[in-house]
């Protein structure tokens, strides 16, 4: 008989092996005193460096407040699916303010970016007929996942490698449909899409464009729309996707197109039908939230100065990290072990927490901290920071004895 006790034991110790078995800080978030929360495992205080709340909008008042009203005016749940239940006004009006942000016709909501990919991709993938889809190799698990679940070819272009998706293009028979999904800031090295020439190509082949902006909406754009809004290229794209979790703060993800893009999605989509709606107690904050960040500078101009401040710090220490044009700031390790002990000496050692990054987000070999600098962090959380790494990397020694 099949020995499940033995097979589920020997992958945990096989990832434990591997030093990738991923182990979670119990952590409760302080509202009002973020990037603080307390760690219940160590009982203290602990900096969080690797939020992706990238601009603190969870805990942001206009967002506390209109949650906590809207759980007073329509209490806690959403009811079911919007098949069965209706739509919550609160969601309406979020998809509203959404299509706009983003200058579409509609918007859709999700439960999660996850959700919002996955069930967009596969259906849009699986039912167009013949449909091949090219996708960069770096997209993240959820375009993975949806696109392998449609079945449709696929062609895995090279990271940003604009000439090989052209070849790809070409070898395909003219008037395939075809989708091209990519993103525009990737998480773990944080480097930005070549969205221009890509929507050329798009152009010039015919191709679907789909455009992951998770990690650049809010924090990109002069309403916080994404890179494509930043880059005057949102309406060559022909679905935006986005998190509603990152810089917005709260949780959900939506897609943004032409109204008929929208309604096939809604109509035909597994992952938007069967699965309960986003609660409006959610969506009321995410209201709250997006109508700030669409008017707001301030939040997204401190950010990118903190940014460039950590990686100044860092530069100056001698602590190597990938210095890519966006907001995240990977802190190379190179080694699962090695960047599971560091990260849980930041911890025990100096109460900053930043997870280690490993396989299978990123390649083995490329292990990482990814540090996410917020418009909250002071000057001496950014000294603390940059003085725990050179500790603890031990790099930083070699700079100062050179000097
Ligand atoms: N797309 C990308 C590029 C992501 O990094 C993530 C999550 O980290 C998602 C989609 C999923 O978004 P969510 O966390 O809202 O499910």
């Amino acid at each position: 008989m099949f020995d499940y006790h033995a097979f589920f034991d020997n992958n945990i110790r096989h990832l434990k092996a591997e030093g990738r078995y991923r182990v979670f800080a119990d952590l409760a978030r302080k509202a009002g005193s973020f990037p603080i929360a307390y760690d219940y495992d160590l009982r203290k205080d602990v900096t969080v460096w690797c939020s992706n709340d990238y601009l603190g909008m969870g805990q942001h008042p206009d967002v506390l407040r209109a949650m906590l009203e809207a759980v007073a005016s329509y209490g806690a749940g959403a009811g079911g699916t919007r098949n069965i239940s209706g739509n919550n006004h609160a969601v309406v009006e979020l998809e509203l303010e959404l299509a706009a942000l983003h200058g579409k016709e509609r918007a859709l909501l999700f439960t999660s970016g996850y959700v919002a990919n996955e069930a967009s991709l596969s259906t849009l993938a699986s039912m167009l007929p013949g449909c091949v889809v090219f996708s960069d190799a770096c997209n993240h698990a959820s375009m993975i996942h949806g696109i392998r679940s449609s079945k449709a070819e696929r062609r895995i272009f090279r990271h940003n490698d604009v000439a090989h998706l052209r070849e790809l293009l070409e070898k395909e028979v003219p008037g395939t449909p075809k989708i091209i999904a990519f993103e525009s800031v990737y998480s773990m090295d944080g480097d930005i899409a070549p969205i221009k020439e890509i929507c050329d190509l798009a152009q010039e082949f015919g191709a679907f464009t789909y455009l992951d902006e998770v990690h650049a909406v809010g924090l990109y754009g002069p309403t916080g729309a994404g890179v494509a809004e930043r880059e005057g290229l949102a309406h060559r794209i022909d679905i935006i996707q986005g998190t509603l979790a990152k810089a917005f703060g709260v949780m959900g993800g939506y897609i943004a197109a032409k109204e008929q893009v929208v309604d096939f999605i809604r109509s035909n989509a597994p992952g938007f039908i069967f699965t309960s709606a986003m609660c409006p107690v959610i969506a009321a904050g995410l209201l709250a939230s997006v109508r700030h960040l669409r008017v707001s500078q301030e939040e997204r101009r401190k950010l990118h100065a903190r940014v460039a401040d950590v990686k100044a710090l860092f530069k100056q220490a001698g602590i190597p990290f990938l210095d890519a044009p966006s907001h995240i700031v990977p802190v190379m390790v190179n080694d699962a072990v090695l960047c599971k002990r560091a990260s849980d000496r930041l911890l025990e050692e100096f109460s900053i927490y930043v997870q280690p990054i490993n396989y299978p987000t990123v390649p083995r070999g490329t292990e990482r901290l990814r540090v996410t600098p917020s418009p909250l962090h002071t000057d001496a959380m950014m000294g603390e920071l940059v003085e725990a790494m050179v500790t603890v990397l031990g790099v930083g020694q070699k700079v100062r004895e050179a000097a």
